[in-house]
């Protein structure tokens, strides 16, 4: 199987769709071999445009999920990125191929997981930091980030992970009790956030 010019092709339909915009979104989509990050026995569907279950209950989110949040986090090369929810790793080496690896950190909850997870990024040459923890508390030493993002659903956005957003960046996750629905807030100077609302979604629950 061609994965390079299934992968070609699935970037090709967000663009079409107009489900991703920004052509660094893209570019990061085009470069990161998703189907090495997920079980064996999935990898002919690791070009479709959906989640895939990757162990221990979880999934990897679908593409255009990946690719809608990273353009809305409007990132740029050299900026700093928290992800809650390494998974398999997967969305963060997208975001790493956007920013640089060395300033992506990630907070997996699952210790099995994240160790699978570093071991992945490790092989194919990614220097991302990824922490065992609940992300709900973020990771100070590393903050301020650019960008936030949550790939499990948590009723209301953790108050640590707004207070280390950088002023000028954006925290992005699925938040909402029952029904979740993703948001990008951006943090004010005076405390506080205004948030921009962008449809249903279902990802996994926050654990812990
Ligand atoms: N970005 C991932 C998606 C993983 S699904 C990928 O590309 O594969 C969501 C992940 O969030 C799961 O791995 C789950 O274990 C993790 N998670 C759940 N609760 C968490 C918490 N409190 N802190 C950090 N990670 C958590």
């Amino acid at each position: 199987m061609d994965f390079a010019a299934a992968r070609d092709r699935l970037v090709d339909s967000l663009l079409r769709r107009d489900v991703i915009e920004r052509p660094e979104t893209a570019a990061a989509m085009r470069a990161v071999p998703r189907h090495e990050f997920v079980p064996e026995q999935h990898r002919t569907a690791a070009y479709h445009d959906r989640p895939l279950p990757i162990g221990n209950g979880q999934t990897i989110s679908a593409p255009h999920i990946v690719g809608q949040m990273l353009d809305l986090l409007e990132l740029t090369a050299g900026d700093r990125a928290l992800e809650i929810g390494t998974g398999c790793g997967y969305h963060a080496a997208v975001t790493a191929e956007l920013v640089d690896s060395g300033t992506v950190y990630s907070i997996e909850y699952d210790p099995e997981l994240a160790a699978d997870a570093r071991e992945t990024l490790a092989d194919l040459g990614y220097d991302i930091q990824i922490r065992t923890g609940d992300g709900r508390e973020g990771w100070p030493e590393a903050a301020p980030f650019d960008g936030v993002y949550l790939t499990c659903a948590t009723d209301e956005p953790p108050p640590a992970l707004i207070r280390q957003t950088a002023i000028d960046g954006y925290l992005v996750g699925p938040f909402g009790g029952g029904r979740q629905r993703l948001y990008r807030l951006q943090p004010e100077p005076g405390g506080g956030y205004s948030s921009e609302e962008f449809g249903a979604v279902l990802f996994v629950p926050m654990q812990g």
